[in-house]
């Protein structure tokens, strides 16, 4: 029987021993235990070569350490606790409970349908490339225009992609990049794949990562400041003139500011001046700024975001997307055109009413900063249960209420973040037995 050159074994299996290679060494050595007996003899034959070879392999050696530093147990543990329950009071869905309006889902029928299924050129299709630009443009007087022009813009598989892509273009091995904590729990996770190091701003009580706070953890490492308003896991929105400092600090001390806008359109009325919410490029030239699709309109799984910013830090990123994502889905990227004409005031007023409810409900019996935005809460467990935010969540669980512990978010297990993105009735009951269990 030929051998097939991929056969060939390239090295020994790797056994550990507690004998040190060195005298004085301290460590596991790799020696020519059984294991490299076997692949040695397996060399001269061919017979159960592969066999052997496979079962000295062991598939966890190989795995890098960038997957396995990556702790993913917390988010786990909630899912976990869910699968347990039968028809839980879910308050901790990162969704819209609504579906994707009718006449997108038919733009993307309708577009699967004319056979645009193949790639998309990298940065996204031109008419909503042209259609965003125009916006961005309009809004915030940014540049588009031209053969050098000072902005550019590209369609992403999601506000995660662009994220993602923004790391490894930005950051080189050891800068630092400040979050605040809480945040997004993606955030720290992009940034080490990127080997990068999160710098987490601490925001508690009140949650408002602001200019003073930024800038007390600025070092000579410092690349970027990350941030996202109005935020999740908070809802805090930040104020326009907040918005213009922590720009104006970034400015000056040449760090890269991105901003986060994903739930922009869940920015309730208290918080908009002239209809407008407030937004770091109102200020900000030189800064990428991140929008989504997913939230706006239900369309998590759509996977479609864009990133518009400094031309030059857009056309890396888009090489970067070239060789990773290639581009956002082409179907999708078509619906998004008419999306964009789609009109969700009503679903948003409609949330800013459970937020209503649920800030009556919860300040009777916990400290609860008021959510300006997105569809989450951060309560704080109260003090006088005398018990972490994970035992809490886990007594939730047992009465048949889903939310997510604190410590999914943030160095701190003292709070638990409740998506009030949901049915009012489902709402009501949830709220019914949290406040029962927060009252001592
Ligand atoms: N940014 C924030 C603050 C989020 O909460 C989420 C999703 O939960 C994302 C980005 C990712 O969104 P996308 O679905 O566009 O990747």
């Amino acid at each position: 029987m030929a051998r097939h050159p991929h056969d060939t074994p390239t090295k020994p299996p790797q056994t550990p021993s507690k004998t040190p290679l060195f005298p004085g060494c301290v460590g596991v050595r790799w020696d020519a235990g059984d294991a490299a007996r076997r692949w040695l003899g397996s060399c001269s034959g061919q017979v159960a070569r592969s066999f052997t070879y496979n079962a000295a392999m062991n598939i966890s050696d190989l795995i890098s350490r960038r997957a396995t530093d990556i702790d993913a147990s917390g988010i786990r543990r909630v899912f976990d606790l869910g699968a347990q329950l039968k028809s839980p009071i879910n308050l901790s869905i990162g969704q819209p409970d609504f579906d994707v309006p009718e006449p997108i889902k038919q733009a993307a029928i309708d577009a699967i349908r004319a056979g645009r299924n193949g790639y998309t050129v990298t940065q996204g299709i031109a008419d909503l490339r042209a259609r965003l630009t125009k916006t961005v443009a309009d809004e915030f007087g940014w540049d588009f225009e031209g053969p050098n022009p000072e902005h550019s813009l590209f369609i992403t598989s999601g506000v995660s992609g662009g994220l993602l892509l923004a790391m490894l273009a930005l950051i080189d091995p050891g800068d630092e990049v400040i979050i605040a904590d809480p945040c997004f729990v993606l955030y720290q996770h992009v940034i080490r794949m990127a080997e990068g190091r999160p710098v987490f701003c601490d925001t508690y009580p009140d949650f408002r990562l602001t200019a003073e706070r930024i800038e007390a953890m600025i070092t000579e490492r410092t690349k970027i400041v990350l941030i996202n308003s109005p935020s999740n896991p908070t809802g805090v929105v930040n104020t326009q003139a907040e918005l213009d400092q922590i720009v104006e600090l970034c400015q000056s001390k040449g760090i890269m500011l991105i901003s986060d806008e994903i739930y922009d359109v869940f920015t309730y009325a208290e918080h908009r001046v002239n209809g407008t919410a407030p937004s770091a490029a109102a200020k900000g030239r030189n800064i990428l700024l991140m929008k989504g699709f997913s939230k706006t309109y239900a369309m998590t799984g759509w996977r479609m975001g864009y990133v518009a910013g400094p031309a030059a830090i857009i056309n890396e990123m888009t090489k970067l997307q070239q060789y990773t994502y290639v581009c956002a889905p082409s179907m999708a990227q078509a619906a998004c055109v008419t999306a964009l004409d789609v009109d969700m005031s009503d679903f948003v007023t409609a949330y800013q009413r459970k937020r209503d409810m649920v800030v009556q409900r919860l300040s009777e019996v916990t400290e609860l900063v008021v959510p300006g935005g997105a569809f989450y809460a951060f309560p704080k467990v109260p003090d006088a249960l005398g018990c972490p935010a994970g035992r809490f969540v886990e007594d939730a669980v047992s009465k048949n209420v889903l939310i997510i512990p604190g410590s999914v978010f943030s160095q701190r297990d003292t709070h638990f973040r409740l998506s009030y993105a949901t049915d009012d009735a489902v709402l009501s009951k949830g709220l019914d037995i949290l406040c029962k269990l927060m009252t001592p």
